[in-house]
């Protein structure tokens, strides 16, 4: 429905006012009218209705002629006004209009048509009137306010002249705007500068988007930066008309930018100078370390007085908290530098931290605290992951433990948190100490480099306060978290957690074993309440039947209610260190009741003393393990007690447990620095390797050309050529010749891309230096044991050596598990025996029974690590016939022990050159 015209109708005489109306309501618009009689009460009107127009006598009562419209427009601008009149006069109505009115018709003979067209002409005239003006204010708003920006605002047509430029880009380019309308970019700009422009103009009427740049202006020989944001002029349809741009001078900023690009550039030349001088200074650091440690581990390998070997111990104990001092500095530098990657490969977890746990459990028990060490079941065996940043990280949290912790315990514990969908084991790892604790205010910064929490003058505990920063960064590699709970006084517990990929060797480990100790009987004593429950958990895990005492009393009436009960235990588990009777004195009194006797024990104790190891043994104790206990070393104590073990521990996987003795092999070792010449051959001589030396990358090559080598350990740094460009060049002539040599680096560079830069030059092996026994010994091993590819040996290994003569599982167990030293010990039994034996013949012969004693008790201690077997009975025997005085019966006994020896000689011989391997 269209919508009625509202007319105000401003007339005195209500009779005229009447002939309006009627011929209003002669036409068919939908009008409205309002009535007013005045000037006045039309304006009241007006103000108070909404009209659309005027019908206005121009003669009132208050008002007169032209007058009254101006009247009217004073108080409402731009309304529409049609004039009636009563004469027809032509000037009148032109004087109306100029006035403002919009048209003028006579009062009488008006007829609706024309009427009517004169109302509507009225109202859009003035609704057109009313646009145009608005049109012109906002473009004049516009104008003012583009002038007064302080950035540059131009726009262009399609051809690329200026239609408009504000006031600020006429005194950027110091030219009126008016005379640069009309011109294009290439008359104001070089050829370059204004070609770039047009690019970027042409840019924006294609895709009709806005562009943003910083970009060089040069306008009228004057440069500058400058940001600019170009975007389309479009008309009224859409279509694009132009192109508009706005910039602003960057000049300032973008000089910030670059002395910040070229201060960014110098810092990081010097961070990567600065990792460089570590590696340098680490390097030269680690190598004269190098001699001092090497050195005193040889000559803690000869014979030595107590003293001296106690001096020596302190050498090495200095020199190893230096080496980890440099290693603090270096690692945390390397991790600054971003340089530190993880090595990732499978290890068995428990095994691992079992290990790392022994040292620490040895420093703990030295002073009375008592470190345990809980893995849940469901911790997966094998994982994959970096074992030495692992090593480091539960290193340096379980030794704060032990260094702020005078009194309590120290709790280390393993738990799962998820499983990923990737089956990737998060592992939560606690420390948890009774200790100083840490203040609050410090629990958020000691995770930070070089900060303590204690850090004043009055300093009671050493430290570089590196350790916790680089154990927050190791975490971070391993995806993990690290944090702390601590109350001042009561403690702390340390946190992290790790992502560790469950190795798919996990399904290959072997647990059947497990079967042989289930249902047996065993009794825990042990004062320390974690640690029952820790010893409880594994033994029940295995199907046996545990309980616990918290003390010897309570153990002993537990071994003696289980006799009467008919249900007696096999096996005890016994604390050394505990309050009222120790386990010495336990067991002591076991092996003075009838009915305990027989009770096997094994030894649980936090002090390595040497006197608690020969009582045990005087006491028949089965096992001596050190706490805190590995599961793996603690089955296989139960099952030699319960003579039910398997020649090998079931418990590791035969991958990860390949460690086989190395034929003698003819060696070319190149190596400058003489201290590190002496400590190299040593150990390679000590395991029966012939060694030629170069002392520089040339000699190397010389050297290798014009003899045959089985390996060739090569260090990095050398004068003349080094040890990449000598392994290079042999490589290169075996392109020619045939043939692959094992090269083994030996650097004391330590950063992450040293060993690739090795691989790179063609090496197949990598050792860090200062050398370590076991490193050097596997960097050789993975070439020359039967798990090797490479089998160049002219001496090939026959069989596994077997046989009822040696007891290997017993003696790789006294040698800790060490081949190395097994061999060496072989060696020396094969020297040394048989001068023993002809001194042993020499006393009998004279009747010297104290010489006779000690000869045949040596012989005695070597066989005891070879395990029990017909030669060490023969020796026993003869030993005990000496010690009653029947020299006679011991001299008639010295040929069969001559004869069971000559037997163990072979085998032993063929060992120790390498013809059989150890199993
Ligand atoms: P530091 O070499 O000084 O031990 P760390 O980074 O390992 O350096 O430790 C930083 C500081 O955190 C320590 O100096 C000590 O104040 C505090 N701290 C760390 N572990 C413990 C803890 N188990 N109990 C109490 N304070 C601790």
């Amino acid at each position: 429905m269209t919508q009625s015209i509202r007319i105000l109708l401003i007339e005195d005489n209500l009779e005229e006012a009447a002939q309006v109306r009627q011929v209003l309501r002669e036409t068919e618009e939908p009008f409205s009218v309002e009535h007013a009689e005045t000037l006045f009460a039309g304006i009241d009107k007006l103000l108070s209705q909404e009209i659309d127009v005027i019908l206005l006598d121009l003669d009132l009562p208050d008002s007169e002629g032209l007058g009254t419209i101006i009247a009217l427009h004073f108080q409402v601008p731009q309304m529409p006004i049609v004039v009636l009149t009563s004469i027809a006069d032509r000037n009148l109505a032109a004087s109306v209009i100029q006035e403002g009115a919009q048209d003028c018709l006579p009062k009488t003979n008006v007829d609706a048509d024309s009427l009517t067209r004169s109302i509507r002409y009225a109202i859009e005239r003035t609704h057109r009137e009313r646009a145009e003006s608005t049109l012109r204010n906002s473009e004049a708003r516009y104008r003012g306010l583009v002038n007064s920006l302080p950035v540059c605002v131009l726009q262009k047509d399609l051809d690329g002249r200026f239609i408009f430029a504000n006031r600020a880009y006429s005194e950027f380019t110091g030219h009126d705007a008016n005379d640069i309308l009309g011109k294009t970019d290439f008359d104001l700009s070089p050829q370059d500068v204004a070609e770039k422009f047009r690019q970027d103009d042409l840019k924006v009427v294609r895709t009709g988007r806005q562009f943003r740049d910083v970009e060089v202006n040069t306008t009228d020989g004057k440069t500058t930066w400058v940001e600019v944001i170009k975007s389309p002029i479009r008309d009224a349809r859409g279509e694009v008309v132009g192109t508009q741009a706005i910039f602003w001078d960057v000049s300032e900023r973008q000089l910030a930018v670059e002395a910040l690009t070229q201060a960014k550039e110098a810092a990081e030349d010097a961070s990567r100078a600065k990792s460089e001088f570590l590696a340098n200074m680490s390097h030269e650091i680690r190598t004269p370390l190098n001699a001092v440690i090497g050195m005193t581990e040889l000559l803690l390998d000869t014979q030595l007085t107590q003293t001296q070997r106690d001096y020596l111990k302190m050498i090495l104990e200095s020199g190893e908290s230096l080496l980890s001092i440099i290693n603090d500095i270096l690692d945390f530098s390397k991790i600054e530098a971003g340089k530190l990657d993880l090595h990732i490969k499978p290890f068995e977890i428990r095994e691992t931290v079992g290990d790392m746990m022994k040292p620490l459990g040895v420093r703990a028990g030295a002073n009375h605290v008592e470190l345990t060490c809980h893995f849940d079941a469901s911790v997966p065996a094998v994982v994959e992951g970096d074992a030495h940043r692992l090593r480091q990280v539960v290193v340096n949290l379980v030794g704060n433990a032990i260094k702020f912790t005078e009194v309590g315990e120290i709790d280390f514990d393993v738990q799962v948190d998820s499983i990923t969908p990737e089956n990737e084991a998060i592992l939560h790892f606690q420390v948890r100490d009774t200790g100083i604790g840490i203040p609050e205010d410090k629990l958020g910064t000691i995770f930070e480099a070089f900060e303590q929490a204690d850090s004043g003058s009055t300093r009671q505990y050493g430290g570089t306060g590196l350790g916790l920063a680089i154990c927050a960064r190791l975490v971070d590699l391993m995806d993990g978290k690290i944090w702390v709970e601590s109350t001042l006084g009561e403690g702390s517990t340390f946190h992290f957690t790790g992502r560790f990929p469950i190795a798919e060797s996990n399904g290959q480990m072997r647990r059947e074993g497990t079967t042989r100790v289930q249902g047996t009987r065993v009794l825990i004593v042990d004062d320390n309440a974690t640690n029952r429950l820790i010893l409880d958990e594994i033994v029940r895990n295995w199907g046996m039947r545990p309980l616990m005492a918290a003390d010897a009393e309570e153990g002993l009436m537990l071994l003696h209610e289980a006799v009467s009960a008919g249900d007696p235990f096999t096996i005890l588990l016994t604390d050394f260190e505990m309050p009222g009777k120790n386990g010495v004195e336990l067991i002591e009194a076991i092996r003075e009741s009838k009915e305990l006797r027989s009770t096997l024990v094994t030894m649980l104790s936090s002090s390595e003393r040497p006197t608690t190891r020969s009582q045990c043994e005087a006491l028949d104790v089965n096992a001596f393990l050190m706490k805190p206990v590995k599961q793996s070393e603690l089955f296989d104590a139960i099952v030699v007690a319960l003579g039910v073990e398997l020649p090998e521990s079931e418990w590791h996987l035969q991958a990860l447990e390949d460690r086989e003795s190395i034929r003698p092999l003819k060696i070319l070792l190149a190596e400058d620095n003489i201290a590190n010449q002496r400590l190299a051959i040593a150990l390679l001589e000590k395991w029966g390797h012939e060694v030629t030396l170069a002392v520089n990358g040339q000699e190397a090559l010389d050297t290798w050309r014009a003899d045959t080598y089985d390996l060739v350990v090569m260090d990095v740094q050398m004068p003349e050529m080094d040890g990449l460009e000598a392994t290079r060049r042999i490589r290169n002539i075996e392109k020619i010749r045939g043939g692959h040599i094992p090269i083994v680096a030996m650097t004391a560079h330590a950063l992450a891309g040293d060993r690739e830069k090795c691989l790179a030059a063609g090496m197949d092996g990598y050792t860090s230096k200062p050398l370590r026994i076991d490193d050097l010994y596997e960097a050789i091993a993975q070439f020359f044991t039967s798990g090797s590819n490479e089998s160049p040996s002219p001496v090939q290994p026959q069989q596994v050596a077997s046989g009822s003569h040696f007891n290997w599982t017993h003696a790789l167990r006294a040698c800790d598990g060490d081949r190395v030293l097994l061999l060496d010990l072989l060696k020396i039994f094969i020297d040394e025996t048989p001068r023993l034996l002809d001194r042993l013949d020499a006393a009998l012969a004279d009747d010297r029974s104290d010489d006779a004693y000690r000869a045949i008790h040596t012989v005695v201690g070597s066989l005891r690590i070879l395990g029990p077997g017909p030669a060490s009975e023969a020796a026993r025997t003869l030993e005990q016939a000496i010690i009653s005085g029947n020299l006679t019966r011991a001299a008639d006994l010295t040929g069969p022990l001559h004869e069971k020896l000559e037997q163990l000689y072979s085998l032993a011989a063929d060992i120790v050159s390498g013809r059989q391997l150890l199993p």
